[in-house]
């Protein structure tokens, strides 16, 4: 294993890296300082390697980062990228989309334990019983999936196309749509195919965010636009809600990461409510800090995109892990539904 010292003394005969400290919720210990963030840039530079942030990542690792963004503009960042090392902040299966699309790089996460409970909502060993069910059926997973379950799915879709995509499939063959049940009713409404089953998996971020909630901040603040990110397990119902009239629907705007950034330094009103992760906020509010931005529950935190700390992320670079393993056949083809869904509407860029 590569090791590489974080020279950086903090206190007398203290480095750094001696001070980060492993316990259930992560890697804790190390502050994200400006010192901190210096001694980032040089082992990622000594490593050859380039940092990508999702954009639900802690404010001081989208900071430190290279790239911010969503799932899949980070991905194809890796793959594009001149560095042979991508160190990816966000949560597993996003790294794994990424060595699926890179797979002669080395692809880092700071903590592999940082999962998604939509993700971990179905087993490939589910998904196998599933399609044993309905042989005849198309596949077609939200990109919050394993590469396992990936390499077991016909096509891949975003929220941004995934009404392109169930409408693409032959009229007269069952789709099984997974895992997100709120993207999956939001698709099977819009596009009224009736031979189309949802698994029934959520994300535990996005329970927070009900219809309820959405009146009730409809009401009391009635000047306020909408955005919602669809891209995102924890977004999906608010979605459906919005569907459902839970909003006045002229000041709701369905928004991928790139387009809520715009719509950010083109708005007109004084404040916006956001239903999306609440790490959103911090580049919504370096794009506009003329704009009041509300999260619409401000509960609505990833633990596990929280767990990439700043020690994570030291522990990372100075220790050369924990590496992304994909293995080549599972990798080629989970590359080909990433590939299909590519090849349909516009995927906007994942969660
Ligand atoms: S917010 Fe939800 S869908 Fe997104 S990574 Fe976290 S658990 Fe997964």
């Amino acid at each position: 294993m590569a090791t590489m010292g974080a020279k950086l003394v903090t206190a007398p005969g203290t480095t750094l890296m001696e001070q980060v400290t492993d316990g259930p919720s992560g890697f804790t210990g190390v502050e994200g300082t400006s010192g901190w963030a210096q001694e980032i840039k040089r082992l990622a530079r000594m490593r050859n390697a380039t940092i990508l942030a999702h954009n639900y990542q802690l404010p001081e690792i989208q900071d430190v980062a290279d790239h911010v963004g969503d799932s899949l503009a980070l991905s194809r960042i890796a793959a594009e990228a001149s560095e042979d090392t991508i160190v990816f902040c966000g949560v597993h299966f996003m790294a794994e989309t990424a060595k699926i699309l890179s797979p002669g790089k080395t692809v880092l996460i700071p903590d592999q334990r940082a999962g998604c409970s939509l993700a971990d909502s179905i087993s490939a060993d589910e998904l196998r019983a599933w399609k044993a069910e309905f042989p005849n059926a198309v596949v077609v997973s939200y990109v919050n999936t394993t590469a396992a379950v990936k390499a077991l799915t016909d096509i891949c879709c975003t929220s941004s196309n995934a009404v392109d995509v169930v409408a693409s499939i032959d009229p007269d063959r069952e789709v099984l749509f997974l895992p997100d049940q709120f993207l999956g009713a939001h698709v099977k409404r819009v596009t009224g195919r009736e031979n189309m089953h949802i698994w029934a998996g959520e994300c535990h971020v996005h329970a927070g965010i009900n219809g309820d909630e959405l009146q009730d901040q409809a009401r009391t603040h009635p000047d306020a636009e909408l955005f919602v990110h669809p891209e995102c397990g924890c977004a999906t119902s608010a979605l459906y809600l919005a569907g459902e009239g839970a909003f006045p629907a002229e000041r709701v705007h369905i928004l991928s990461t790139g387009g809520m950034i715009d719509a950010a330094k083109a708005a007109t009103s004084n404040q916006v409510l956001v239903a999306t992760e609440i790490g959103m906020l911090h580049q919504l509010r370096k794009a506009a800090p003329g704009i009041d931005f509300q999260a619409v529950n401000d509960r609505a935190s990833c633990k596990y995109m929280k767990m990439i700390t700043p020690a994570a992320l030291l522990r990372c670079l100075v220790e050369g892990r924990d590496e992304v393993h994909v293995d080549p056949e599972t990798a080629a083809r989970g590359r080909g539904s990433v590939q299909r869904m590519i090849e349909i509407g516009n995927p906007g860029g994942g969660e």
